[in-house]
């Protein structure tokens, strides 16, 4: 008898008819023997309308209030899906973040979990119930209900499989799974069997929005199997696991990420003394911007270019701040680009290979693409190009590494 969390978002409880659905899937796994815990979002859209309403009421809500008022949103679900089983004479009982022992620190709307005593959830499990959990909520030590973050009911999947030590946590959302590409840029995207967390923490956090990032960084961390999985097909999704030692072969390439969400500045005529990136950036992180690639590099003169990339949100501050350094520094001239795009290879099989890097700058020099930034990691290699030939790119490197085709490495799972 397998111990399985099951989680489903927004989309798949979006109506009565969804919250349904979603009861016919427990209900299967529950009659197949297995102790089931759902964790569930609130219907799409009802977080947003909550701070909606909130707005309309104050703008400046207090943090504690709206994390009181956003936590219903969780609550409605879980009653209803109880309610759902119920019909299909399935028992079930639905536990708030509280009641099911999620204890989190005092930051209010972005909460931290310190500890889950899930007694009760173990003792309704033992009773033989389907037992449901409102996500993305917890509770102070002294008693104040908190939300961890939009996206949250995923972290609360992952930390209740942990803490139930449970075999899998399914994650059911409206894709069946993890793909090489998005879909909608190529057609031949393919869904993989497996990837590994640190490739779908790079996949996450370069814009492939499956998972919440903080969530697959916790599953990595306590070693929780996660599978992605569609709410409304059938089929085996995604597993996200460990790297496979035993594996023959990895493939070089699992997943071509990208994003068109940020810009890149540049400041030119920098002298080249100790301290000058340190002068550069150090106003820049004060001003709470959040810098990416960073490139600098010495010309005949000693003067140096120094390139780096922000989100595209804050390009103009960005861009305020880079001219007050300049005077002060003695640089030149401040340049800019918001219409840019960063396209990044992953793969764990790249640790091993040599030449995936000329075999990528050759598949965008075939397209006449010019590469304006590089950067790399052990297990990925991100380029910044031209906006416009972003989908020229992604397309060229899905085939170039040959990712249509079905991978080396079979299910082993
Ligand atoms: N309902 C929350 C949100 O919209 C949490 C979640 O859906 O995971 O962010
Ligand atoms: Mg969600």
């Amino acid at each position: 008898m397998a111990l399985i969390v099951q989680k489903f978002g927004g989309t798949s409880v979006l109506d009565t008819d969804r919250i349904k659905n979603v009861a016919s899937r427990v209900g299967k796994h529950r009659l197949r023997g297995d102790r089931v815990v759902v964790v569930v979002s609130a219907m799409g859209g009802v977080t947003d309308n909550l701070i909606r309403l909130a707005g309309e009421i104050n703008p400046m809500p207090s943090e504690r209030e709206m994390d009181m008022l956003l936590a219903t949103g969780e609550q409605t679900t879980i009653s209803l899906l109880a309610m759902a089983l119920h019909s299909l004479d399935l028992p079930a009982v639905s536990l708030t973040g509280a009641q099911a022992g999620i204890v989190t620190d005092g930051v209010h709307s972005k909460a931290k979990i310190q500890n889950i005593t899930p007694k009760q959830v173990h003792a309704m499990l033992d009773e033989g119930n389907v037992v449901i959990v409102a996500g993305f909520q917890g509770q102070t030590p002294d008693g104040r209900i908190t939300t961890l973050g939009r996206g949250g009911s995923d972290l609360t999947a992952i930390a209740m499989a942990a803490a139930l030590k449970a075999d899998l946590c399914q994650i059911y959302t409206d894709v069946d799974g993890v793909y090489t590409t998005d879909p909608r840029v190529v057609d031949s995207a393919r869904r993989l069997e497996r990837i590994t967390f640190e490739e779908m923490l790079e996949m996450a956090s370069l814009g492939s929005k499956v998972l919440q990032i903080r969530a697959v960084e916790f599953a990595g961390k306590y070693n929780v199997p996660l599978r992605v999985l569609s709410s409304f097909a059938e089929g085996e999704g995604t597993l996200i696991t460990f790297e496979d030692e035993n594996a023959m072969e990895q493939p070089v390439v699992s997943g071509i990420a990208f994003n068109r969400d940020e810009a890149k500045l540049t400041i030119s005529g920098v002298p080249d003394t100790p301290g000058s990136a340190l002068r550069i950036l150090k106003p820049v992180s004060d001003a709470n911007i959040e810098v990416d690639m960073i490139v600098q590099n010495v010309g005949e003169d000693n003067k140096t270019a120094f390139t780096f990339t922000v989100h595209r949100n804050d390009f103009k501050r960005a861009q305020d701040v880079l001219r007050g350094i300049s005077t002060e520094i003695g640089a030149g001239e401040v340049g800019g680009d918001t219409k840019i795009a960063k396209v990044s290879i992953v793969g764990v099989g790249m640790r091993s290979h040599a030449g995936v890097a000329t075999k990528m700058f050759e598949a965008l020099s075939n397209e006449g693409i010019n590469i304006q930034m590089i950067s790399t990691s052990e297990i990925k290699i991100s380029v910044v190009i031209d906006e416009k030939y972003l989908e020229l790119a992604v397309r060229a490197l899905h085939s170039a590494f040959e990712l249509d085709k079905s991978g080396v490495v079979e299910e082993g799972m």
